[in-house]
């Protein structure tokens, strides 16, 4: 989703980038197309107007006004046409820069990151991904197990043998078929659920990448409602990215105040990202930052300087520079974690990250 965003090379002609909230349980769609209204008077003086007809078009034609936000990328110019509906809300927002503003769309991402969500039995494993709030499943892997009644003859003890080897393929199969879906689903966490030994024999059957994107395990029904199973994964999700974001806090800060391997503060956290050294950059959505950048070499700054001091080429304005520090950041391989209302982060400027070196 991010690929062509992340990838654009800017040409003369600016690109549009708008956000809306179209939550229709919140609000009403006249309203939507009032603030639509008024933001493409805005961006009339600097925009293409090509670019804002298409826009108009799109949400008084095409939109299907069942998302519950929408983010759109226009740059007839440049062959840029992209219109991303969520399940969540956009603040209501639009910028007209030379490259996309994508801050919004990679904070909601961060913040919403794909599961895969596994449940386990002697005798079945059902799949499901949770993204944004929503459970889906996929189906699964079943095997029988050996009825009670064909072994008849058999000692008890021989019987508990059998099923167990049963049980432990059937174990070993779901974890083989999981381990295909994870290859092309992109997940990056997963949770799995089940009594305490199935979850333990099925983890030990999955290769080492996956079993290190445990986010955490429960003791879960195989026949759970899919509406129960939702709501446990909610507060499951919640409660792991609560718990791993303090501890990445806790990481970086400890880290720079050491002076290692992590900064603090936009001047240092600029710097990294500039040298390519970022491997998660931290930050709160609400910080915004004015700068400039080089067109020429992608020097980034929120000083007040009008030269780029790498090449020499006039600087431009941006009015958020951390869209450009959070997007070369994603170039260059790194992860952005976003996190709101930290008090930590606050103290250390809104902003920080760890280093690969
Ligand atoms: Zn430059």
């Amino acid at each position: 989703m991010l690929e062509p965003l992340l990838s654009y090379v800017p040409t003369k002609s600016p690109v549009v980038s708008l956000y809306l909230n179209t939550d229709m349980t919140k609000r009403l769609k006249e309203e939507v197309m009032l603030v639509l209204k008024g933001f493409l008077k805005e961006a009339a003086e600097e925009a293409n107007p090509e670019d804002l007809g298409k826009i108009e078009d799109f949400f008084s034609l095409e939109y299907d006004w069942q998302a519950k936000g929408v983010a759109v990328f226009s740059c007839t110019e440049g062959g840029l046409w992209l219109t991303y509906p969520f399940p969540q809300p956009f603040k209501d927002e639009f910028q007209v820069l030379p490259e996309p503003y994508i801050r919004p769309l990679v904070h909601l991402l961060s913040s919403h990151e794909r599961y895969g969500i596994i449940l386990v039995s002697r005798e079945q494993a059902r799949f499901f991904s949770f993204q944004m709030g929503k459970l889906e499943e996929f189906g699964g892997v079943s095997g029988t197990i050996p009825g009670k009644h064909k072994q008849g003859g058999w000692a008890q003890a021989r019987y508990q043998r059998h099923i167990d080897e049963h049980a432990a393929q059937q174990l070993k199969n779901a974890a083989e078929a999981f381990t295909k879906l994870w290859d092309k689903e992109k997940f990056s966490y997963v949770i799995i659920g089940g009594t305490e030994e199935n979850v333990k024999t099925f983890t030990d059957f999955l290769p080492g990448p996956i079993q290190e994107a445990i986010a955490t395990t429960f003791t879960a029904d195989i026949m759970v409602p899919i509406s129960d199973l939702e709501e446990e994964v909610v507060s499951l999700v919640e409660r792991f990215e609560k718990s791993r974001n303090e501890e990445i806090v806790r990481q970086i800060l400890t880290e720079a105040a050491k002076g290692r391997k992590a900064t603090s503060g936009l001047d240092d956290t600029l710097n990294a990202v500039r040298e390519g050294r970022v491997n998660i950059l931290l930050l709160d959505p609400e910080f915004k930052a004015p700068g400039k950048k080089c067109p020429n070499c992608g020097y980034m700054s929120f000083q007040k300087i009008e030269i780029c001091p790498v090449c020499s080429s006039a600087l431009e304005e941006r009015p958020d520079i951390l869209n450009d520090a959070l997007a070369e950041t994603l170039r260059k391989g790194g992860k952005v974690v976003t996190l709101s209302g930290n008090q930590e982060l606050a103290k250390a400027g809104y902003i920080a990250s760890l280093l690969r070196y």
